[in-house]
């Protein structure tokens, strides 16, 4: 095992690495930009070095620094976290170069996953039914509204590098496709450095549902059950859930036997995330595969028992996972509410500042994963969560009638909060009720 990690990462998720990093006797190092000095998880750290100015770039995607303090301290490993360095190859190679051990999975898996249009045709040729779609990159207009035309509209034009709910357009009929395609690219070049695009058939009224997989060095795969992710607002998800209302016990075992056969297939080390969408017939498809941690991880964990953080440092260590797929047994239910420093009531404006008050819930069932405390300022440079509100209950009603009580507990003054969305979507029928979500629920109800 590791005596000293590095973690790359602000935030609540920074928080999370350093916790498991104790439970193991692990030594932690924090980075910090200038902005972030009074950040929790500078002080909960064993050392923190401030890697560079507010902006993401010079700090947080600051390799070079990022490098050198981990070698400097002793590190040797980095944990990325979510976001930031998480996907970038060209990160995971330099640490390799330094002989440091980058916790995820190898600079080519992330390249080949990174790659949208690559996964889907690498998860094709394991066995995955995939959305369907043309394959692979294409900015040829004349072939790409031949596809569209004859597979049918509504169609999807997807960056290959997006992320984040980032760098797609819905095409509804022949004459946009072009404009679509173009704007498509503009925005990707943008966002991602990188303008390729893809192009696959918009499923209607779909339900997000992703499975979380774990794979050892030694080609041992098992995965944790799904997540139901289709409370979303841009294709951004705000609330998670697991189990998904509408799995069955057949289905789960049936999808996530595909499933771990197509990641034991491709050589995947780590933990990952397999995203896919479901029809209203069940029928599903695999949409994209995130090679890190996910900001919902904790609902699995709160079902399964299993602390994904620990087992991900234990397999980038190289130790074997132990667990098996008949020792993973799923308890109750749990749901997960994003709480962000936004203004519901202006259609979720971001809105940093400082928090006054801070009083967290807790009780039974009651999980709250946040750096945030009374006094703290949120900068305005980076996203805008708070901190994650997780309940567990012995059914999805005890999830939701924990969650109310937490939510309503859970006293944030000084900033706007998305807590009131929350409240009431915990207590608006259609969601309790929970059969019919799909990730057009917010429009289609008019919540945004
Ligand atoms: P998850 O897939 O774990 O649910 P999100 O999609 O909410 O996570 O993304 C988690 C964080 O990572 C967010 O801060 C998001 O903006 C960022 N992120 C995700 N993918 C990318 C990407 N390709 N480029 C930049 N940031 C990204
Ligand atoms: P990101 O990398 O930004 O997470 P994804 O490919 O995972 O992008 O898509 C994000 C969301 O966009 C999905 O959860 C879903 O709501 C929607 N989406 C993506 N592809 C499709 C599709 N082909 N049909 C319908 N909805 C889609
Ligand atoms: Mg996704």
């Amino acid at each position: 095992m590791f005596n000293k990690v590095l973690i790359a990462n602000r935030g609540e998720i920074a928080l999370r690495i350093i916790r498991a990093c104790k439970e193991l006797s692990i030594k932690t190092v924090a980075v910090y930009s200038q902005a972030d000095a009074d950040s929790l998880h500078v002080l909960m750290a064993d050392e923190a070095y401030c890697v560079g100015p507010a902006a993401a770039a010079k700090s947080y995607l600051n390799v070079s620094n990022i490098i050198s303090v981990a070698l400097m301290s002793g590190a040797e490993a980095i944990h990325p976290g979510y976001g930031f360095m998480s996907e970038r190859a060209d990160f995971a190679e330099m640490c390799k170069e330094h002989d440091l051990v980058f916790i995820g999975p190898s600079p080519e898996m992330i390249r080949q996953m990174g790659d949208k249009a690559t996964a889907k045709q690498t998860m094709l040729a394991a066995g995955m039914p995939v959305v369907p779609g043309l394959d692979g990159i294409t900015a040829d207009h004349a072939k790409i509204k031949a596809w569209a035309d004859e597979a049918g509209y509504p169609v999807l034009v997807k960056a290959t590098a997006g992320g984040g709910g980032k760098g797609m357009r819905l095409v509804e009929s022949a004459d946009h496709i072009e404009n679509a395609v173009h704007s498509a690219q503009a925005e990707a070049q943008a966002a991602f450095g990188n303008p390729d695009v893809y192009i696959e058939k918009y499923i209607l009224k779909p339900r997000h549902i992703e499975f979380q997989i774990l794979a050892d060095k030694y080609g041992h795969v098992i995965h944790l059950g799904e997540r139901d992710c289709s409370i979303q607002r841009r294709h951004q998800k705000l609330i998670e859930e697991a189990p998904s209302p509408v799995m069955t016990t057949e289905l789960r075992e049936k999808v996530g036997r595909t499933i771990t056969d197509a990641i034991a297939e491709i050589g995947y080390e780590g933990v990952g995330t397999v995203e896919l969408l479901f029809d209203n017939h069940m029928n599903y498809y695999f949409m994209e595969m995130n090679t890190r941690i996910q900001v919902e991880h904790p609902v699995t964990e709160m079902i399964t028992g299993i602390d994904l953080l620990k087992e991900q440092i234990r397999m980038a260590a190289g130790e074997r996972l132990t667990l098996k797929q008949e020792d993973v047994t799923f308890n109750g239910h749990s749901i997960e509410c994003r709480i962000n420093a936004e203004d519901p009531s202006k259609g979720f404006a971001p809105r940093p500042g400082t928090i006054d008050g801070f009083i967290v819930p807790g009780g039974p069932g009651v999980r709250v994963d946040s750096h945030c405390y009374q006094d703290y300022k949120i900068p305005p440079y980076y996203d805008s969560l708070i901190g994650k509100l997780i309940t567990h209950g012995k059914d999805r009603e005890e999830a939701i009638i924990r969650m109310r009580r937490a939510l309503d507990e859970f006293a944030i003054t000084g900033i706007p909060t998305t807590i009131p969305f929350h409240l009431d979507m915990m207590n608006f029928a259609p969601f309790v009720e929970g059969k019919e979500i799909t990730t057009n629920f917010m429009v289609e109800h008019g919540l945004v």
